[in-house]
Formats: structure tokens, sequence, C-alpha cells
């Protein structure tokens, strides 16, 4: 149904021991919008980033992607049902080629087993032609085609993050979660990177959720934005909503 939001996330808490990461947060996003999730030091973000790929289970509440409450499915189903991430740190094959790390993004969603392929190879072969047509085409819409060959150690930083990129999008997912993108760009990259996510959000009609702390950026590129709090939902709105939400202001200038 595609008036359902895509991710709809309703009462979420979680607790470790003692510590309340997340209380009661609840909103929706809708397909093909960018979203900003922002929020102080220790809000909240990485921990909700955590449970929406599975690696947390909330203590409370519900997380419904496509209607399917998340808990049901176990984490490594997770790219199957179509949540793709990024992660703070790179996460790449430093020593391998940048295709080969793209192709790598590929196999986390047909991974149906070493054993049930060797017994099809002509369907695999057929798979490893897809696969490899696709990873053309994203290094080509993310502008490596250059560096195709080039072994990821040799890439300036920011061209690297596009080889995460580039990897997370090989899946195919529908909903792609970027953790603090911009964290170590500099400013050319910051504005780059604003554009290309404009780019992957059309082209392929992404719904894409990001946590960030560049709040130029955040507000130039979402369509709404969820601001957290000490594990609470504070404001939810348009960038200029948010921005202007007088709990949004006294969390980032820590006034009383
Ligand atoms: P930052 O912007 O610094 O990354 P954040 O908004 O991502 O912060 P979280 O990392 O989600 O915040 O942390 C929320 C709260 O939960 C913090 O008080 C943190 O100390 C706590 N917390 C997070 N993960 C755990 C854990 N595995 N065990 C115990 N406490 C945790």
């Amino acid at each position: 149904d595609p008036s359902l939001p895509l991710l709809d996330v309703r009462g979420v808490t979680v607790r470790f021991g003692g510590i309340t990461a997340l209380d009661g947060v609840s909103f929706a996003i809708a397909r093909g919008a960018i979203t900003g999730l922002i929020g102080p030091n220790g809000a909240g973000k990485t921990t909700l980033f955590n449970c929406l790929s599975r690696l947390y289970v909330p203590t409370e509440g519900s997380i419904l992607f496509e209607g399917t409450p998340l808990e049901q499915s176990p984490a490594h189903r997770i790219a199957a049902l179509g949540i793709g991430r990024t992660f703070q740190n790179l996460a790449l094959f430093r020593t391998m080629s940048v295709r080969d790390n793209v192709m790598v993004g590929g196999h986390c969603r047909t991974g149906s087993g070493f054993l049930a392929n060797a017994l099809r190879l002509p369907a695999v072969r057929r798979e490893e032609h897809r696969l490899s047509d696709q990873a053309e085409r994203l290094m080509a819409l993310l502008d490596l085609q250059d560096v195709a060959q080039r072994p990821v150690s040799d890439l300036p930083f920011g061209t690297a993050k596009r080889v995460e990129f580039a990897r997370a999008l090989m899946s195919e997912p529908k909903l792609l979660l970027l953790d603090e993108p911009a964290g170590g760009l500099n400013h050319e990259e910051v504005d780059g990177l604003r554009q290309l996510l404009r780019r992957i959000q059309s082209e392929l009609r992404l719904t894409i959720l990001l946590v960030e702390h560049h709040m130029n950026l955040v507000m130039r590129v979402s369509d709404q934005v969820v601001a957290l709090d000490f594990g609470r939902k504070i404001a939810d709105g348009t960038p200029a909503e948010v921005q202007a939400h007088p709990d949004v202001v006294r969390a980032y200038l820590g006034a009383e």
C-alpha cells in the first residue's frame, strides 16, 4: 500500500539496565522522503538506528517496515527486507578495489548459500552479470568510474565514503540509513554530498534516513526532521519548523 508510511516507529523505548536511551519515540516516514534525525550527544540517535537495522530489539514499542514489525525478522534478514545502512566509520576492505568493494554489497542481499548456488551455476552466472552491470551503473551515478580499479586505501576520504554508499545501494534498499555521512568531510565535500543525496533520492526513488550533526546539511537536504533529546522526541516537522522549535533551540544552546 503506497499510502502507508514506509517506516512507522511506534512508542519505542530502549533501556540498558538503568539507562533509558529511548523513551516512547514515535514518528513515521513517507516513501521517497529524506528525513534527518538530529539531537545533541547521547540523545538516542545511534540507539534508534541500531533498532532500525535490527541490532537491538526495543524494550517496548514496535517498528513497522511496510506494515510488518521488524522485531519479527532476524537481524540477518534486514538487508533482504530492504533496509541498507552505512556506518559512522568506514567499513570497507581497504586493500580491495573500489569495484570489488561495491560488488560485496550485492552479495549481502542474495546470500542463498554456497552449496545451493554451486548446484545451479547458470543462474549464478546470470546473477553475477546482473550485479556487475548494477555495480557499473552505481559507480557511474556516484562518479566512481575513474577509480573503479584502485584500492580503497588510495582514495581521499570523501571518495571512499561514496564507495560505501555505492556498496549500500547494491542491495537495492527501499530505506537507506546513513550514519553521519558528513562526518570528516570538508566544506566542498559536504556540498557534493547534499547534491548526491538528492540525486539518489530522485534517480533511485529511495527513502533516506540520516543521523547527522552537520545542521546546515540536514536543514538543506531533508524533507522532514525529527529531533531527539534525552531519549525523547522533542520536535518533528519541516526543517524550518524544527529549527525554530523552542525545545530544539533550548537543547542545542543548553539554556535553562
Ligand atoms: P552521539 O551523537 O554522541 O552519537 P546518540 O544520540 O547517538 O549520541 P546514543 O549513542 O544512542 O546517543 O546513546 C543514548 C544513551 O544511551 C546514552 O546515555 C548512552 O550512554 C546510552 N547507551 C547507548 N548504548 C548503550 C549500551 N549498549 N549500553 C548502555 N548504555 C548505552
